[in-house]
Formats: C-alpha cells, sequence, structure tokens
C-alpha cells in the first residue's frame, strides 16, 4: 500500500514551528506513544558545530519534537554517536542543550552495542543497544549532500546507531563499493526500525556535504513520513534527481522495497521542484565501464581526497578516523595513500576546517569523457 510523504514549508521561527511539528508527528506517530514509553529522538549531531552550518538537525526541530513526546506522556532520550567530538561538546556547540533547557529530557550518547541478525548480505549488526531497546525510535536527520552516498537523510542518519569507532570500522568492511555500504544503510534501518522520520530540510546543505566543505542551502521545508525509504526516494525526485544516483534508494528498489510507491501530501504537490539547481556531488566514476574492469575502475578512478594545505590545521582528526590507516601526517602536510583509501570520504566528514574535497584522478577524467560521463 502506497505510504504516505507530508511536506510542509517551515522556519526556525519558534512559535511557527511547534505546530508543524506537532502536526506532522501526530500524522505520522498516530497514537503509537503511550504515558511512560521511553522514546528516543535520534537527530543529525555530526560534530560540534553551529546551527548555521547546516551540518547538524536544527535544535529548535528537536525541541518541537521532545515537546510533542512529552505532551504524549512519553519520555524523551536525545542520543547518537558523533563522529567528531565528544557528545558533551556537541549538544552544547550545536545549541541543543540550551534549546531544550527547561524540558524533561535525557542526553545520552550511544554507548553500548548489541548485536542483531539482518536478512540482508551482513547477516548480523552490532548497533547502539539504547536505540534496540527503546520502546519508539524518531529519525530527525538533516537533509544534505553527501560525497560518498549522494543524498543523506532519513535512510542515511540512522549510521549514527552504529556506535564510535566501529563505524569507520564499517567503512573499510564495505569497502570502495559504495553500493555495498548503501546496501549496509538499509539493513541498519530495517534493524532500528524508526516509527517516524521527520527531516530537517528548511536549511540543507549543497555541493560538498555533509561537512564543512559543503554549502548551506534554504529549501523551507519539512518532510515526515513513517517510511524513510520512501521518504529519501521522493526528496531526491524534488531536488530534481534520478533517485537511482542515490544509492540508499537504489538498493531499496533492489531489495523489492518499492520505494517509488508513496503520495504526497500537506503544502506542495509530489511534482514540486524543492530547487531547481540543487547541487549534489558527482555519482559519476563509481561504477561505469565494463563490467570486468568495474574493480580496478572503482580504485583508480574514483575521486581522490586532496588537502588544500591553506585550510589545514593539522588537527588530526582525519588520520585518527581513517578506517584505512590512508593518511598521515608528513611535515607540514597530509600524506594519502591512494593504494589503501577505500574512498569513503570519512575524512571529508570529520574535518572541522573543510580542508578536504575529492578530486578527479586525470585517468578518471579522461576516462569518464571517453565512456561520456
Ligand atoms: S585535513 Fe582537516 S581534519 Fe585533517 S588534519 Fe587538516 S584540519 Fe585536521
Ligand atoms: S583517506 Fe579519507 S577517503 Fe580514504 S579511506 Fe581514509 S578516510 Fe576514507
Amino acid at each position: 500500500m502506497p505510504e504516505t510523504v507530508y511536506i510542509r514549508k517551515a522556519s526556525y521561527d519558534y512559535a511557527r514551528l511547534e505546530p508543524v511539528v506537532f502536526e506532522l508527528l501526530e500524522d505520522t506517530l498516530a497514537g503509537r506513544i503511550t504515558p511512560g514509553m521511553n522514546v528516543i529522538l535520534k537527530p543529525n549531531l555530526l560534530a560540534p558545530v553551529a546551527p548555521q552550518t547546516a551540518i547538524a538537525t536544527h535544535p529548535l526541530i528537536v525541541r518541537a519534537a521532545a515537546g510533542y513526546v512529552l505532551s504524549k506522556g512519553g519520555r524523551v532520550t536525545i542520543s547518537d554517536s558523533p563522529a567528531i567530538g565528544s557528545f558533551e561538546r556537541v549538544i552544547s556547540a550545536t545549541g541543543l542543550k540550551e534549546a531544550l533547557s527547561g524540558l524533561n529530557v535525557d542526553f545520552r550518547q550511544f554507548s553500548t552495542s548489541a548485536e542483531v541478525s539482518s536478512d540482508g548480505p551482513f547477516k548480523r549488526l552490532e548497533l547502539a543497544r539504547e536505540a534496540l531497546e527503546a520502546g519508539l525510535v524518531i529519525n530527525l536527520p538533516k537533509l544534505k549532500t553527501h560525497t560518498q552516498m549522494t543524498l543523506t537523510a532519513g535512510v542515511k542518519n540512522l549510521f549514527g546507531c552504529v556506535v564510535g569507532m566501529k563505524k569507520p570500522q564499517w567503512h573499510f568492511r564495505t569497502g570502495v563499493d559504495r553500493q555495498m555500504f548503501a546496501m549496509l544503510l538499509l539493513e541498519i534501518y530495517k534493524a532500528i526500525s524508526p516509527a517516524a522520520t521527520l527531516v530537517d530540510g528548511i536549511m540543507a546543505m549543497e555541493g560538498h556535504g555533509p561537512g564543512k566543505s559543503g554549502t548551506p542551502r534554504q529549501l523551507g521545508v519539512l518532510l515526515a513520513s513513517k517510511d524513510a525509504v520512501r521518504l529519501d526516494w521522493a526528496i531526491a525526485k524534488m531536488l530534481g534527481l534520478d533517485p537511482e544516483i542515490v544509492p540508499t534508494c537504489k538498493a531499496a528498489r533492489e531489495a523489492g522495497l518499492v520505494p517509488e510507491d508513496f503520495i504526497v501530501t500537506g503544502d506542495v504537490t509530489a511534482d514540486t521542484l524543492l530547487a531547481a539547481d540543487f547541487k549534489v556531488p558527482d555519482p559519476e566514476g563509481l561504477v561505469f565501464g565494463p563490467g570486468p574492469m568495474k574493480g580496478f575502475l572503482r580504485k583508480h578512478l574514483v575521486k581522490q581526497p586532496v588537502e588544500d594545505p591553506g585550510l589545514c590545521k593539522l588537527c588530526g582528526e582525519c588520520w585518527k578516523y581513517c578506517p584505512a590507516h590512508a593518511l598521515e601526517k608528513k611535515g607540514r602536510r597530509l600524506s594519502f595513500d591512494y593504494d589503501k583509501c577505500v574512498r569513503c570520504y570519512c575524512c571529508l566528514e570529520v574535518c572541522p576546517q573543510g580542508a578536504i574535497s575529492a578530486r578527479h584522478t586525470l585517468l578518471g577524467r579522461l576516462i569518464g569523457k571517453l565512456f561520456g560521463k
């Protein structure tokens, strides 16, 4: 049966924002929160960054969602496992602590993993016990571009339920094949099974997201659904993209989740373009080429991470996080080992200076031209 995707125009003016968030959660959750229920809110808390960077979910959206759960008698815990910085620092810098002051909520970093079986290729996942055991999870992503995954919204946000340094380990396991990583994300989504996903698309991010290298882009919308797969598919279409270039959307269709089957309701229609010129990272260079050559092409032609020495402060976040141990400090510069690098772009994501970008190899540019990409 087609699932509904709700879309409302919105701003961060709290007096107007709160009733819209309440309505969207009422539409999607429809009486599922019972008094005393342990409800986890899972925003995007990637790093200790201010709201205007558009990297983390806006704190006022989290406040409104918490207020909704409390109004139903639920108990609220706000959780994530940030890639950079301590959880305490992240909830202060993102404005969450201040925005939620006065509300009876807990902040708790995901800290322990539990194993859960999966029917996909990965069979067993280790995910935050707190999320698996919650009465209900509400997924609160930020709508952003993502160098490896093209877009990050509903499905990708739940990668934050992988605890701490297990995240880069998964990147390493899935390697250069981003479709494999997308399948992992889909399995994580199914295991966590959030009751509702509410996407912060008011100030979204385009360009080289999801970290400091991305560019904030005003879209002025909130989107919600029980089904994050269909929600992501709808978002891609409303940004004028072929959803199949978003690996998680493609993986969902291949898994038979019929993501294209949905109804859009709210302030705009399904064929509305939220942004005619929304800039996403190039998806090319990752899968094209003759079948037997794909492994070679992936390794040698996929964009390489490069640092801008003018911006790099040699803080060490990137080389600490790199799952492949493919970069190190050499004198006053970074040195990348592209044979080891699995092109996960974690280094772009965690760099607090926006000093790393993904650049085509010369060979990649030449072959891309030959294949007309
Ligand atoms: S590239 Fe970024 S994360 Fe890496 S050392 Fe330089 S400033 Fe730090
Ligand atoms: S160098 Fe960057 S892109 Fe390459 S494996 Fe390390 S973190 Fe990933």
